[in-house]
């Protein structure tokens, strides 16, 4: 008889602190103001693993979700609220407004032949991208008076800005244009602020904020950060520890040498997993608050850390990455929304 199929566990997990994901989503929708925050989970929710953050998310009280494509809506569609998913990148064919529509999943439609092919399909509830300066997808202000427009059941009338982090005249150019958009456009509910936004004010929030990376633990302004706790730890087991005499090198090309005798771990992590070699001799693992760093190259499956500060650490313990975005986005040179997305399938999630 063949054995349980299932394989063993990796040696390598993507912890998720499921409280500080939904208390990150109460600190955005309470930030919102009289708005109620939905959430971005496109991207497997940031790299997270949409259905466990779906999960956790529609629990905390979300009830609109955000995707980008069709696939990412129905791996959720049996985990949110009926009607709370809005696709973001819309109907590009006559399939999509099909499955729209039997699945019950909103579209967002971003252009006139996007409008065509949802009214084509029969129509209904849908939501409208309106391009008011970030000149990515959406109907632009000469599209809103397109009389196909009126035939619309709007819900959410979206924009997206360009430059929420940032203290420049966009925003407010961005912000006029939006309310002008609501006033031609009838709608349910109005949307504009992504993470960034919601700290701009009350004049950005709409009924419907839609926060993504500060709910995974991102900081995109000064001013979030006393709300946001981070949510996403990569973590990896020590596989084989070595002694080194002084002299020796450590990985490929040798970029470290031991100055000294050394105890170092070999861990089951590597760029194959998103940890990029811009970590090399620079990353730190940790053992509660016992700092482990990176010696030389990471290479594709593994990193090797210097076990000086934890000698009692051996093979099969556990050790987590540093990995609080704002202070791993200076450190590696790569955006937040990077170091989220680049979390690699092999992790355990
Ligand atoms: C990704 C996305 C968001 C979320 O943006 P964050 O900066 O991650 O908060 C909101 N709205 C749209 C249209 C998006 O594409």
């Amino acid at each position: 008889m063949l054995p349980d199929l299932r394989s063993p566990a990796p040696p390598v997990r993507l912890a998720l602190d499921k409280a500080a994901l939904a208390a990150n989503w109460q600190a955005l929708d309470r930030l919102s103001g009289a708005a109620t925050a939905g959430a971005a989970i496109k991207a497997d929710a940031y790299g997270t693993g949409a259905r466990r953050a779906a999960k956790v998310l529609a629990e905390a009280g979300c009830r609109d979700f955000f995707v980008a494509h069709w696939r990412e809506a129905e791996e959720v569609l049996d985990l949110v609220p009926q009607g709370s998913l809005s696709v973001l990148h819309g109907p590009m064919s006559a399939a999509d407004a099909v499955w729209a529509r039997e699945a019950g999943v909103r579209p967002v439609l971003n252009s006139p032949s996007q409008v065509q092919t949802w009214l084509d399909a029969g129509g209904g509830l849908c939501d409208v991208m309106v391009d008011t300066g970030i000149n990515r997808l959406g109907l632009s202000m000469a599209d809103l008076a397109d009389e196909r427009l009126s035939r619309l059941e709007i819900d959410v009338l979206l924009s997206h800005l360009a430059s929420a982090e940032e203290e420049t005249p966009l925003n407010q150019q961005q912000l006029h244009r939006w309310e002008e958009v609501c006033r031609s456009l009838p709608h349910r509910r109005a949307s504009l602020a992504n993470s960034a936004g919601i700290a701009l004010g009350r004049d950005y929030h709409g009924d419907l904020t839609r926060p993504g990376l500060a709910l995974y633990g991102g900081v995109p302004c000064a001013a979030l950060a006393p709300h946001i706790a981070q949510v996403v730890r990569p973590e990896a087991a020590i596989m084989q520890v070595r002694n080194i005499a002084a002299g020796e090198s450590v990985g490929y090309n040798a970029t470290f040498v031991a100055a000294a005798p050394m105890r170092v771990g070999v861990i089951s992590l590597g760029y194959a997993d998103g940890y990029l070699r811009c970590w090399s001799s620079r990353g730190i693992l940790r053992a509660g608050d016992r700092v482990l760093p990176v010696l030389g190259r990471v290479s594709m499956d593994m990193t090797v850390i210097d076990l000086a500060a934890a000698p009692d650490l051996g093979e099969g313990d556990w050790v987590s990455a540093d990995y609080a975005l704002p202070e791993a986005a200076r450190v590696s040179g790569l955006s937040q929304y990077e170091l989220l997305t680049l979390l690699g399938r092999r992790f355990v999630r």
